[in-house]
């Protein structure tokens, strides 16, 4: 689960970083307002969407005067902002942040990932950062230092002044790149958030360290004991496909093409879009039922494949090893009825109760087509979508 940036620096000033004073608005008027409460002759008018590269964008301003900010905010407000991380759709500005202007002397980029290969927490940090990281992490590899924390002690303050050292910092800013550096990793374990992204960090011109900007997320499988990082969660900015589904603790991923799946073990769904490819279909999603999938569950994927428009034909791939091959074909039976299903519908199942499985979809009587292995379901619901494509427009000619 992704916040916004308000919300993650009002966490890490609670941590002990440094953050801009700043305060939200809904409205042009607003955000005049905010400005006239912080001190200072300068402001940045922040576009509060889940993504960065907002500044490429047009959706982070530094303003001058009222007008400027009435402007800045005029034009953010309502907005499907698109940058080059949000998809060609954009994502809606509601909310801006209106900040005191920070005078920057140099800009550090300070990055916390979970890294999968060492099972640890790594510390990524460039004494270049900015907006343009991404070119000095390709062009210059050499340049962006790694260190890998212990989870036995955590981010010790040796460690932490091993890293502002190799940034380059004066001695004078250790003991606050020092605080910083470690305030992060505490929040970061303790929020169970599985990143922390903080670009720019700016050392500013009267000598302090300051977090302009911030990117934090939170591990799904962790929120059910942190209500009140769940109580920051804005469903406007997701798909709402993956709203739906992860709402039911389906795990769903929308994609671009429109042969829906319904598939078991996140291993076989990835074959299956794999073998949708290679059919010549594209995949509408990416979804797992997960193991012992009840008719209701099966039901539900259905209505989650379902609410994407794109979809035009569905298949179910089943590999049963804890699931139940009667019970998909309950669920199946159910879905097609209660949400009366019309578009092609193709079943592979194998393994737990395969027989009786096969045998409640043969007896249904319903126009389900059934598979004995993944490439026949594949190229059976790959040509049973082009058949009706080409039908449509053979209708339409
Ligand atoms: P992002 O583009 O979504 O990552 O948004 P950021 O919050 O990182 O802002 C983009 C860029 O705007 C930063 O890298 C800074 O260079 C600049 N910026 C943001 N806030 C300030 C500020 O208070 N003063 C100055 N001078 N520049 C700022
Ligand atoms: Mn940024």
């Amino acid at each position: 689960m992704d916040i916004h940036e308000f919300q993650a620096k009002d966490m890490l000033k609670r941590f002990g970083v440094q953050v801009p004073r700043g305060g939200i608005a809904y409205s042009p008027e607003q955000a005049v307002y905010r400005a006239s409460e912080l001190s200072g002759d300068k402001w940045v008018v922040k576009a509060q969407i889940h993504s960065g590269a907002r500044g490429k964008a047009g959706g982070v301003k530094i303003c001058k005067s009222e007008k400027e900010i009435s402007e800045a905010a005029s034009w953010m407000l309502g907005r499907m902002l698109v940058t080059h991380q949000t998809g060609p759709q954009g994502k809606m500005v509601s909310r801006l942040y209106v900040e005191e202007a920070t005078d920057i002397a140099q800009e550090i980029y300070l990055g916390f990932v979970m890294d999968r290969k060492e099972e640890r927490v790594v510390v990524v940090a460039s004494g270049q950062g900015g907006m343009e990281i991404e070119e000095i992490s390709s062009q210059e590899p050499e340049s962006i230092i790694r260190s890998v924390v212990d989870p036995a002690v955590g981010m010790q303050s040796f460690q932490a002044r091993e890293i502002a050292f190799s940034l380059g910092l004066d001695a004078a800013l250790i003991p606050q790149a020092v605080k910083t550096i470690i305030g992060c990793y505490k929040m970061m374990e303790e929020t169970d958030a599985n990143m922390v992204e903080i670009n720019p960090l700016v050392v500013t011109g009267s000598g302090e360290i300051m977090a302009l900007d911030a990117k934090v997320s939170f591990d799904d499988n962790a929120l059910f004991r942190r209500p009140e990082i769940s109580e920051l969660r804005d469903k406007s900015q997701e798909d709402p496909r993956e709203t739906f589904a992860s709402d039911r603790g389906l795990s769903y991923i929308g994609l671009e093409g429109e042969i829906g799946c319904i598939v078991n073990g996140a291993g076989l769904a990835m074959a299956t879009l794999d073998m949708i490819k290679m059919a010549g279909g594209e995949p509408a999603n990416f979804l797992d039922v997960g193991g012992g999938a009840s008719p209701d569950r099966v039901l539900m994927s259905f209505q989650a494949v379902l609410n994407d428009p794109n979809v035009e034909a569905i298949l179910v791939n089943i590999f049963a090893g804890i699931n139940r091959c009667d019970w998909i074909a309950e669920g199946v039976i159910r879905a097609v009825k209660e949400l009366e299903l019309t578009m092609p519908l193709v079943v592979r199942l194998s393994g737990t109760n395969v027989e009786e499985g096969k045998r409640l979809i043969a007896e249904s009587g319903l126009p389900i087509h059934t598979a004995e292995t993944l490439a026949d379901a594949a190229d059976l619901v790959v040509r049973a979508w082009s058949d009706i494509k080409s039908n449509s427009a053979k209708g339409a000619a």
